[in-house]
Formats: C-alpha cells, sequence, structure tokens
C-alpha cells in the first residue's frame, strides 16, 4: 500500500491500484496502465464499468477521465 493524494477525491489516503485495463479480459499485456486512486473513489469508479461485457479499448480509458473530470461532491453548504 502506499500513501498519496487520491487524483478525485484529493484527499491524503492509502492508494489502491487501479487497472485500466480489466485484467479477465485483456490478460497481462496492456495492463501496464494503472490509475493509483483511494478505496473509496475505487469502488465508486468500478460501479462504472461493466463487469460482464467487454467494452470497447477507448471505453476503458475514458471512464477514468470521465470520472476524475467530475468535481468532488463539496462535503458543506
Ligand atoms: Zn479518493
Ligand atoms: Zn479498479
Amino acid at each position: 500500500m502506499k500513501t498519496g493524494i487520491c487524483p478525485k477525491c484529493r484527499e491524503v489516503k492509502e492508494l489502491t491500484t487501479h487497472h485500466l485495463f480489466p485484467r479477465r479480459f485483456y490478460g497481462t499485456k496492456q495492463n501496464k496502465k494503472v490509475l493509483l486512486i483511494c478505496r473509496s473513489c475505487h469502488n465508486k469508479l468500478e460501479t462504472f464499468i461493466p463487469q460482464k461485457e467487454k467494452m470497447p479499448d477507448r471505453f476503458y480509458t475514458s471512464i477514468v477521465e470521465l470520472f476524475l473530470a467530475v468535481k468532488p461532491e463539496p462535503k458543506f453548504w
């Protein structure tokens, strides 16, 4: 485990490794593309990724771009 700033919530947390291209579909070949992200943001990100269906390559990179582009929810109003 590595501690750092999560690119999504911008908080200092323990970071987990998200493989942009799921290993269950791509094997290990393209799996150099990873994103370090905290556990709770990682869980949210995973909910946007279809688990059973293989999507086009671009889907996996753009889902991460879109996910990170969304501003973190404000904690106080
Ligand atoms: Zn986070
Ligand atoms: Zn992941």
